[in-house]
């Protein structure tokens, strides 16, 4: 789904990857200038496209404002002060890089390099010609349930990375790192043996969705719908094989409630923008109560139309309560499922070829 552009309108993004996007454009304008950097001027210029592309997207525009956005104010200044203590290009490269011309176009912020006859690509955010460099806006905490298999998809991307410089290059990385704007780092070993195999599986699973592709396999059937999976998956809204296993039972326990219920009443509240909507729950990630009122407001969760009474809708990302009666935060989703897109099955090139 994530190649499909029209799919796009039905993820919500999360700003904290935005405030990991500035990050990294701070730090990419700081270690390739000559000079000092006005970092505060970089950051702002990110920040201001990046809330244009906000205001663009039918779910995003809720993030308007990014003085709300989850540590906005901690990330930008960790930002500036790290941008602060990069040495001028001019200065690192004496010591640390090698000159010839070669190796320089290996280097840099972002150089695009493929590997395996073009199969893999990689983009790392900044390579010296020794270590991979990765920014994120922050690590997350480790006593967080969902914390481990972050940071094994993260050493997973440095193995990946590590993979495509050598194959593309030559040279293998030595180091990898991960620098959050919280202040916090993580190395990576980078070790070839661990790297090939990264490698190797990347591509076992691109030859065997590619097989699939053509066989014509039904799209559902493609889809790893485990909860482990789909947990944090932002297609959860339009994904049919998601909603499938919810029916069964087989999504219990993620950790917002995701709900399929018949939408009973749509009620106007006093203000214009807060309304309520009366469902009846159908199945649900989570144990909740089997008829709900949640409290919405128009401005960030849009209106669903009066004719989506009685109609299926779906709700992704509410929070669940202890008291079974879940409830609407900035991140959750409500859509009437007739509205909904449909995952078409991909058409027969060579049945619908002219004769
Ligand atoms: S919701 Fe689950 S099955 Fe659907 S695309 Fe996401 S991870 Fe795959």
């Amino acid at each position: 789904m994530a190649a499909a552009p029209a799919a796009d309108q039905w993820v919500l993004h999360d700003p904290r990857l935005w405030l990991g996007t500035a990050f990294h454009e701070v730090m990419s304008a700081a270690r390739s200038s000559d000079a000092p950097i006005d970092a505060l001027a970089v950051w702002d210029s990110a920040i201001t496209r990046l809330v244009k592309t906000a205001l663009e997207h039918p779910l995003d525009m809720r993030y308007a404002a990014p003085e709300r956005w989850p540590s906005y104010f901690l990330v930008r200044q960790r930002c500036i002060s790290l941008a602060s203590q990069v040495p001028p290009r001019s200065a690192s490269s004496k010591g640390t890089w090698d000159s010839s011309a070669t190796h320089a176009a290996e280097r840099g912020s972002e150089r695009r390099l493929q590997a395996f006859g073009g199969l893999l690509v990689g983009r790392p955010d900044f390579y010296d010609g020794t270590t991979i460099t990765e920014y994120k806006s922050n690590l997350p905490d480790p006593a967080w349930p969902g914390a481990a298999s972050i940071l094994d998809t993260f050493r997973r991307q440095m193995r990946l990375y590590a993979a495509i410089i050598g194959n593309a290059t030559g040279r293998r990385p030595r180091n990898a790192r991960i620098v959050a704007a919280s202040g916090q780092t993580m190395d990576i070993p980078i070790n070839p043996a661990e790297c090939d195999a990264e490698a190797e599986a990347a591509l076992g699973a691109l030859h065997a969705l590619n097989a699939k592709l053509v066989a014509e396999v039904h799209p559902e059937s493609i889809a790893c719908s485990e909860p482990a999976n789909c947990a944090g998956c932002p297609f959860k809204m339009i994904c049919p094989a998601f909603w499938e296993k919810l029916l069964t039972g087989e999504m219990k326990g993620l950790q917002d409630a995701v709900i399929l219920a018949e939408l009973l009443s749509l009620e106007d509240g006093p203000d214009g923008d807060l309304y309520t909507v009366g469902i009846r729950v159908m199945a649900a990630s989570r144990d909740v109560f089997a008829e709900q009122q949640i409290v919405l407001r128009g401005s960030i969760h849009g209106k669903l139309p009066a004719a989506a009474v009685g109609q299926r809708c779906r709700v992704v990302g509410s929070y669940a309560r202890a008291d079974q009666r879940p409830r609407a935060d900035i991140s959750t989703l409500i859509a009437a499922v007739p509205g909904l897109p449909a995952l078409c099955r991909p058409v027969n090139a060579a049945a619908s070829k002219p004769e």
